[in-house]
């Protein structure tokens, strides 16, 4: 190493990534394996958390340590950095531990001034492209170190083309790239009173200081929040040789995946322009050439590049992302990285693999982004959907959306925000948009490709993109595009179907997602490996099948309250609750109790052979009541005479008993258990239904395994009063089958108290839920319908909380409460079944800790199955991990002794 900051590209390897950057790492593990690299080196992450310790400072000696390896370049390729002569042009790129395409700063050609730009005219014989360069490095020295807006270059270059009438950057000559120098060189010093430096070292010192800097810019931090990227992680700065694309046109540059990221298919796949440098593909501003015709244009380059990406994959055993540029018909490499891909490829490239002998399915599983299967189930467009096909572009991230078309990111933010879906339409997106491609159901771009940076970022957060559809001509100025005669406004709705490309007029109808051979393959081996169990929250017998299918085996909770809620009952259930007498109540809920005994029919037959966890009635009665508001303004409005007497007289009585269960704060109020202590009768209809329920089922041979579940039990002796209601009603309905049909009775545990009091509450428990919404709720003290509008959000972009705990666990709070009620729970009941039931169990993060506590089932929706099976088995295969690293480590002093 050349000193403690700066490392050449020789003495690096892949396994530094924490250091190197992921960029540096794979520069020097290429370099290693003796791929065409251009030479060059890297300053640490750790350099750039020494910058950020030291109030945004250069650690002392790195640039020294930089010249020393920048010396060895200069050895190495017979040139001189700031030498006329043979000048060395290097490029000054970011690259983090953690892949994050486009969100920091570049700056390339660095060592080009008013000198060595002559000494590149000699060498290439190639004025224009010497001048090219030169002003290429005055415009992103101007945007990235002096802050100068980018438009303000952009302008002069429109003005220059303008007054000498030509149309492309191509048909700029020479002396136009050497005025436009000049006049960059004026923007700069008018902006900022300082000169553009022309000594290299200066250069090179600013641009690496550039470059730190980045990791803070603003996209950046959106950016790594959203992908969950620590903020004090710094970035690597890599400095390299340039070799350049843009020579002429036996010159050229590209991107090129060794798989379909969008398929997974096992072909090369990627895009290239000839005399083009590059940042002209990512960027999107031309559109380019697919690789296979690079076959024709330079042959002997395309076999190499091929045989290169096979070689590539193998030595990483993933499917790479490869940058690479023709200088002078010489192919060289710039970079290789796991390629970011569509949840679809993941899944094809994991189970192909594994079929090639490559991973073993373990190591399949490991690599698919749990996450990532949301996406897969993700609508499509349906099969016999009539479409207004507007146009066809670039099919760049499956999935379909529909949504009102916006122009701008902060439309799509604003729009999104108040609860409108949207499709941003961009002609090209950049990492400035970022916040509206999050906001965004989808996204559309007239310009750039499958690897633009629209593509890039859609894919990675798992939205439906279409790209570089040409065929719009989009004025977002005046809030409009044209396509195909026709004029699309702000605001119109329109349907993007990411996996064929199409755009389509209107709202399209959209169908639920299949399960593929791939999705289940992968399933089936994530099955063999988990251990944790996984059932479904659901409520009605449609979601039950639904959840049968991608793999649920059972029912974790069924929320019956929302039984409730459909037109034909509320009216039932309004009556219940209204009624003045218990006979009144018994009355109305006589009415209910067939209708539930079928809702529980529906759901034992969809489970024949599963559990079947059946919570009963949860929250405060007053949300089954109209508004008081509403109902008061009903009152006012509702006219004087005799005859409408009796509705007022309704009214008033409705609104005293919305008024008597009126409470302040009802989510801590009479709901859950304390309900059914307080109106018996209510539970006790619901346990017959289940019971009625049961003995059908068992007459038609279905297997039922009913289990019966209190809600919000603080206190043992609810649930002791409970569970006898619950066995006394066993009794009476099933007689002699109460004792074999093998039911259960468990507790919800959502309340602190029943956690610290577990030992007490299990021997009257056959199981243990948590009910982490009300566990997270209670414990934080955080209002779970109010905390995420009001000051959650702020808590979690201030950094106060690292996530917002009611979609990932928090382990040492409600974690610990979980992990001790699961601990005294056993010990006094050691055939406690125990899990969760709260939108923890949907959650990737969380999952690793149900399985670490030691939980026998996750519950969660029915579409989160699939992605809880396959975070189960990586759970417990890091779980694995970790336990033998840390065997490992227990052995290490014994051997030493
Ligand atoms: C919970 O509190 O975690 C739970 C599952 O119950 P609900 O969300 O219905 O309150
Ligand atoms: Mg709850």
């Amino acid at each position: 190493m050349i000193g403690n900051w700066v490392m050449r590209f020789e003495e690096g390897h892949a396994g530094m990534n924490s250091i190197l950057g992921g960029k540096g790492a794979n520069l020097a593990e290429m370099t290693r394996a003796g791929l065409p690299v251009p030479p060059g080196f890297t300053i640490t992450t750790e350099a750039c958390r020494e910058y950020y310790r030291h109030g945004s400072t250069l650690p002392e000696g790195l640039m020294e340590q930089a010249y020393r390896a920048l010396a060895e370049l200069e050895r190495q390729l017979e040139k001189g950095f700031g030498d006329a002569n043979r000048p060395l042009l290097v490029s000054v790129r970011s690259g983090s531990v953690h892949s994050m395409p486009g969100m920091m700063d570049t700056i390339l050609n660095v060592g080009l001034n008013d000198d060595t730009v002559e000494g590149l005219v000699r060498a290439t014989g190639n004025p224009r492209f010497a001048y090219d360069c030169y002003r290429r490095l005055v415009q992103m020295f101007g945007n990235v170190v002096f802050g100068i807006e980018g438009i303000l270059f952009e302008r002069l270059l429109h003005e220059l083309k303008t007054a000498r009438g030509l149309e492309q950057d191509r048909d700029v000559d020479a002396d136009g790239w050497k005025t436009l120098v000049r006049q960059f060189q004026a923007l700069i010093r008018r902006q900022t009173g300082q000169d553009f430096p022309q000594a290299a070292r200066d250069q090179l010192t600013l641009a690496v200081d550039a470059v730190f800097r980045s990791w803070d810019n603003a996209r950046a931090k959106v950016y790594r929040k959203v992908h969950r990227i620590p903020d004090s992680q710094g970035t690597a700065v890599n400095v390299q040789a340039m070799v350049f694309g843009n020579r002429g046109e036996d010159c050229g540059t590209g991107v090129v995946f060794t798989r379909d990221p969008s398929t997974g298919r096992n072909v090369l796949y990627g895009e290239f322009l000839t005399n083009a440098q590059g940042e002209d593909v990512v960027a999107g501003s031309r559109t380019p050439r697919a690789i296979a015709e690079l076959e024709t244009v330079m042959p002997d380059v395309y076999a190499q590049l091929a045989a290169t990406a096979r070689k590539l994959e193998a030595h990483y055993r993933d499917m790479q992302d490869i940058e690479f540029t023709v200088e002078s018909g010489r192919l060289y490499i710039l970079q290789t990285r796991t390629g970011k891909r569509s949840a679809q490829a993941t899944l094809k490239i994991g189970v192909d693999l594994v079929a090639e002998g490559v991973l073993t399915p373990a190591e399949a599983v490991r690599r698919v982004e749990a996450g990532h299967l949301d996406q897969l189930l993700h609508p499509t467009i349906r099969s016999d959907a009539e479409l207004d096909v507007l146009a066809v572009g670039l099919p760049a991230s499956p999935g379909a959306a529909t949504g009102q078309v916006v122009f701008d990111a902060d439309t799509a933010e604003r729009w999104a925000a108040a609860g409108k879906r949207v499709i941003l339409v961009r002609a090209e997106t950049t990492p400035e948009d970022i916040h509206g491609v999050l906001a965004a159901e989808g996204v559309l771009t007239s310009r750039g490709g499958m690897t633009s940076h629209a593509a890039v970022v859609a894919r990675g957060m798992g939205k439906p993109c279409v790209c570089g559809c040409e065929a719009l001509a989009i004025d977002a100025e005046d809030g409009t595009f044209a396509v195909a005669g026709a004029v699309v406004r702000e605001g119109d709705c329109v349907t993007i179907d990411g996996a064929s490309g199409r755009v389509i007029r209107g709202e399209v109808p959209l169908q639920e997602a299949e399960m593929t051979a791939e999705l289940r393959q992968l399933l089936a081996w994530a099955d063999d490996i988990r251990t944790l169990r996984v059932v479904a929250n659901a409520d009605n017998p449609e979601d039950a099948r639904k959840a049968r299918e991608f793999g649920a085996e059972g029912i974790g909770l069924c929320r019956t309250e929302h039984m409730f809620l459909t037109p034909d009952r509320l009216p039932i259930v309004q009556a219940m609750i209204l009624a003045e007498t218990r006979e009144g109540r018994l009355e109305a809920l006589g009415r209910l109790l067939p209708m539930q005994r079928d809702d529980f029919e529906g759901l034992f037959r969809a489970m024949d052979g599963l559990p079947v966890s059946i919570r009963l009635l949860d929250p405060p009665l007053h949300e089954f009541l109209p508004n008081l508001e509403e109902l008061k303004a009903r009152l006012e409005h509702s006219p004087a005479g005799v005859g409408s007497l009796v509705e007022r007289q309704e009214l008033e009585r409705l609104i005293r008993k919305v008024k008597a269960l009126h409470e302040v704060n009802p989510m801590l109020g009479q709901r859950g258990c304390r309900l059914g202590i307080l109106y018996p009768e209510i539970y006790e209809m619901q346990v017959e239904a289940i019971f009625l329920a049961v003995q059908t089922c068992l007459a038609e041979g279905v297997k039922v395994l009913p289990e019966i579940m209190i809600p919000l039990v603080g206190h043992v002796n609810e649930l002791k009063l409970l569970r006898e209601m619950v066995d006394r009603t066993a009794v009476r309905v099933l007689h002699g089958d109460a004792l074999t049909c093998g039911y259960k009775v468990g507790t919800m545990i959502e309340v602190p108290r029943a956690a610290l009091t577990a030992a007490q509450i299990a021997p009257y428990a056959d199981f243990f839920s948590f009910g982490t919404n009300d566990l997270t709720q209670m414990t934080y003290g955080y209002s779970r319908d109010d905390a995420e509008g009001k000051f959650l959000t702020a808590y979690v972009d201030r950094e106060v909380l690292a996530h917002n705990p009611f979609q990932v666990l928090d382990r040492e709070g409600v974690g610990q409460l979980i992990e001790w009620a699961v601990e005294h729970g056993l010990k006094s009941q050691p055939a406690l079944k125990t899990g969760v039931c709260g939108e923890h169990g949907g959650d990737p993060q969380s999952i690793g800790f149900c399985h670490e506590a030691g939980l026998d089932y996750v519950s969660c929706s029915p579409y989160r199955i699939p992605l809880a099976r396959l975070a189960a088995a990586q759970a417990k295969l890091e779980a694995d991990a970790n336990a033998v690293s840390s065997a490992a480590e227990a052995l290490r002093p014994a051997v030493g002794h």
